[in-house]
């Protein structure tokens, strides 16, 4: 069986967890400042700050830019759920602009039709780690004096424009997952970079519950240190333990990348040339990570998608469908109503991710291929 996604773990992660256990420090300590040290570092951030998610850390980075009730927020439909979600837990209303079917991204050209006086903040996507428009997008925000904020769950390890995605240099908050699902891991975990200091004491504050001292400022401190709570706060919390897990998966992005890259790269060869498939390739001027390989079955319907699916489950090859599409999900058809946005829903029905993680084999990928070819339905 080749399955879709395996993250790349190994003996450096053990040991760095096995020590931060014998240490006595398991919850966020020393271990999650080193590593948001060394991911500030990595992408270029003055700050990073660790949550639970990528999903707390949209939460926290919306409420952060002053997004609260009866507020909008621009996003894309064709994304994972949680983008959503995100903004409504500010109790503000999230307003879908469709994707270009080419970059499977929000289109910049549709965004400043739904813009309305309600509108504070845009959120970029960076779906399947594949970099958005960072600078159409920051120029409607700026234009219209709204906050931008990088959903890049998926894109750790790419860049733009020549700067890696998360430097901050087109928005104040950009929003990391470390799901399995994702290039790297931590089991679940997310980080929050920006540029700003302000913001990242606010992050800081709403990620552990509103207290003005954090536990090892508290701990280590040589006089007695009693803290208060200014603000309503959460536990969004990455644990130590999560955080050890972390600096081993930091050391080995650059390789992670390179290698998906390589795969990306022995797929879009053979896979290039068959009619009833298209392939998706590096945007001009940016670095995608390949977070998931996704091909499109051409003027293709769920029901073959599916037909297709199944085939290659039959050939022992996982795969699963392209991205969702939001709006057509009960949670928001009951708020919001029956919506339409035609470019999201063909991509939801054509499109399928197929197998990639580091350890795969050229020889398995070329085996995909082969039934790839095989299955592919006629366009
Ligand atoms: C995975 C994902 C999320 C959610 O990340 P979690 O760390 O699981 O909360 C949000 N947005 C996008 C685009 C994702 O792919």
């Amino acid at each position: 069986m080749i399955p879709l996604a395996r993250p790349e773990l190994g003996e450096e992660e053990i040991a760095l967890v096995a020590e931060t256990i014998r240490s006595g420090w398991i919850t966020q300590g020393p271990r999650v400042a080193e590593f948001e040290a060394a991911f500030a570092a990595r992408v270029g951030a003055a700050h990073a700050v660790a949550v639970s998610n990528c999903t707390t850390g949209l939460h926290i980075s919306l409420i952060a830019a002053g997004v609260g009730p009866g507020d909008e927020v621009i996003v894309t439909p064709h994304s994972y759920i949680a983008s959503a979600n995100a903004i409504l837990y500010c109790g503000a209303r999230p307003v879908f602009v469709d994707i270009d079917p080419l970059t499977l991204n929000m289109d910049p050209a549709r965004v400043p039709a739904a813009v309305t006086a309600r509108t504070k903040a845009i959120m970029a996507v960076h779906q399947v780690g594949r970099p958005a428009d960072l600078a159409e997008l920051a120029r409607i925000a700026a234009e219209r004096g709204l906050h931008l904020i990088e959903d890049a769950a998926c894109a750790i390890g790419s860049s733009y424009r020549g700067r890696p995605i998360g430097d901050n240099t087109y928005s104040p908050l950009v929003c990391f997952s470390f799901h399995p699902r994702k290039v790297i891991s931590t089991g679940d975990g997310g980080m929050v970079t920006t540029g700003d200091a302000g913001l990242a004491r606010h992050l800081r504050l709403l990620r552990q519950h509103g207290m003005s001292v954090n536990d090892l400022v508290r701990h280590t401190s040589k006089t007695v240190v009693t803290e208060s709570y200014p603000i309503l706060g959460y536990n969004y919390r990455l644990t130590d333990v999560q955080a050890a897990i972390g600096l081993g998966q930091i050391a080995r992005l650059d390789g992670i990348v390179a290698r998906r890259r390589a795969l990306a790269a022995r797929y879009h060869a053979a896979l290039s040339g068959i009619p009833a498939i298209e392939l998706f390739t590096d945007p001009a001027d940016c670095v995608w990570n390949y977070q998931s390989y996704v091909i499109r079955l051409r003027g293709s319907r769920a029901p073959a998608r599916d037909a297709f699916m199944q085939r290659l489950l039959e050939d022992g090859i996982a795969s699963r469908r392209g991205i969702m599409s939001i709006h057509r999900e009960p949670c928001y058809t009951e708020r919001m109503g029956p919506q339409s946005f035609p470019a999201s829903e063909a991509a939801s029905d054509q499109c399928v991710c197929l197998p990639l993680y580091t350890q795969m084999s050229d020889a398995d990928l070329d085996t995909v291929c082969a039934a790839v070819r095989r299955h592919a339905p006629a366009s």
